[in-house]
């Protein structure tokens, strides 16, 4: 059984990003929007704008009370998408009850929207036209390539079918000619369906759920679910001792997907500079 070590996929993607940040006549710029003081959330905010010094973007973090009202952010998002230093621009979520997350993903402008959230570049993305593609599936396919995997023509299941990673993750891989199985909540026979994929890519947030007998012998499993256990230890959604007996490849949890996710907000960051100038 191989580890696909996304730490070092993502810090490959980022010192090509910081390469060719180098070549350009100015920074491109980030700006991540932070509504109210969750501790995830802050930790999350905080590792996006690490990143992007690291790389040498123009990054602003800006912090909002869990007040704002929902016109007040609104006028903010309508700011940076008229602010010429920004490129790219990304609200945290999940937002407070009050606000309209949908409403705020649609007012980003799509050539801004790094996230790939707003319905234009998920329409694009259904046509297999996008070029803002949703972070944590693009950065699943950068990890399948880097290792080599040829979709074409395998059997995948996703499990889990959110807007940001199940739903785009399914079309990601259609667009890579893979024949796609995605389940939710009310699918029957999961561990059947799982037995006879090729590749699997978890995305439920439950802990340790996928059994490691559930995994064909020879499959890909990559686990996006991270789930922290009352001990303080963080797991995937599969249950990864088993089934390290039956893949052939698998992500850790952490280590796996999670940097994938921001070293490609960081790529998605440079296209959209690339894509304005
Ligand atoms: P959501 O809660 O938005 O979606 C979960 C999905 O799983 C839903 O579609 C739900 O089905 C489905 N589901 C729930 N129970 C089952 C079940 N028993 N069998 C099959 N499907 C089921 O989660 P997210 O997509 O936002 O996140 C999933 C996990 O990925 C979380 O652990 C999260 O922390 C992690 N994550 C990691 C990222 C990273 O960078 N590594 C980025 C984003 C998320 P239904 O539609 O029927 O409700």
């Amino acid at each position: 059984m191989n580890i696909i070590d996304g730490k070092q996929i993502a810090q490959n993607l980022r010192n090509d990003i910081a390469k060719k940040v180098k070549q350009l006549d100015h920074a491109p710029g980030l700006a991540v929007i932070l509504v109210g003081d969750d501790p995830a959330s802050e930790v999350y905010v905080r590792n996006k704008d690490n990143a992007c010094k690291e790389v040498g973007f123009y990054s602003e973090k800006i912090n909002k009370s869990a007040n704002i009202t929902q016109q007040e952010l609104l006028d903010e998002i309508r700011r940076l998408n008229n602010n010429d230093k920004i490129d790219g621009i990304l609200v945290q979520l999940p937002l407070p009850k009050h606000l309209d997350a949908n409403l705020v993903i649609e007012t980003i402008s799509p050539q801004k929207d790094v996230d790939g959230f707003h319905s234009e570049n998920i329409g694009k993305l259904m046509q297999n036209k996008a070029y803002l593609r949703p972070c944590t599936p693009k950065g699943v396919m950068t990890m399948l390539a880097t290792i080599g995997i040829d979709l074409v023509g395998k059997d995948c299941v996703v499990v889990g079918a959110s807007n940001i990673v199940g739903r785009p993750m399914l079309m990601e891989l259609l667009n890579a000619r893979a024949t796609v199985t995605i389940c939710n909540s009310k699918t029957q026979d999961l561990s059947g369906k799982l037995r006879r994929a090729d590749v699997v890519v978890a995305a439920v947030g439950i802990p340790q759920m996928i059994q490691g007998d559930w995994i064909k012998p020879g499959a890909v499993v990559i686990d996006v679910g991270i789930n922290r256990l009352e001990s303080g230890k963080l797991v995937g959604d599969v249950d990864f001792d088993s089934a390290t007996k039956n893949a052939s490849w698998m992500t850790p949890v952490p280590g796996g997907v999670g940097p994938m996710t921001i070293a490609t907000l960081l790529e998605n960051t440079l296209t959209a500079y690339q894509n304005r100038t």
